[in-house]
């Protein structure tokens, strides 16, 4: 089975400030599978290490206040792509992240608060059937 990770839980330095969320548990889970990694705001475009940024409304905001909507947007649909382009069913994705989030997000006060919610990603993954897991 083809299963898709958010790559910076796979150890993949990925993540805005050039680190990853490496879990070994997911590693092991995986371990008998086909793994596709993606990494959606790399995909967008955006460097790394970069602003971190947060969903207020419909946009996704720097906490340089700069508008980012259009690079995760981007990344997401390119992301997708792969996803379809592997006939992807399962998904394991990084928990509270503004593309990968699945249950929450940050509410874009960057005072590390959570609201319920989805990020930009993910909301494609969940239009297009795709069984998700968050870690
Ligand atoms: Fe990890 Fe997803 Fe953020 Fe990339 S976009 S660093 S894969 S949570």
């Amino acid at each position: 089975m083809n299963v898709l990770i958010s790559a910076c839980l796979l150890g993949c330095n990925c993540k805005y400030d050039g680190g990853n969320n490496n879990s070994p548990i997911l590693k092991e889970l995986i371990k008998n599978h086909n793994i596709i990694m993606v990494c959606p705001e790399m995909l967008g475009g955006l460097p790394c290490p970069r602003i971190p940024c947060e969903i207020q409304g419909n946009r996704v905001i720097g906490k340089d206040g700069h508008d980012y909507t259009s690079f995760y947007q981007k990344g997401a649909k390119k992301a997708l792509e792969i996803a379809k382009s592997h006939q992807v069913q399962v998904a394991f994705l990084k928990k509270n992240s503004p593309s990968c989030g699945l249950n929450f997000v940050y509410d874009g006060s960057f005072t590390r608060t959570l609201v319920p919610g989805s990020g930009i990603f993910t909301q494609l993954l969940k239009e297009n059937d795709i069984l998700i897991f968050e870690l």
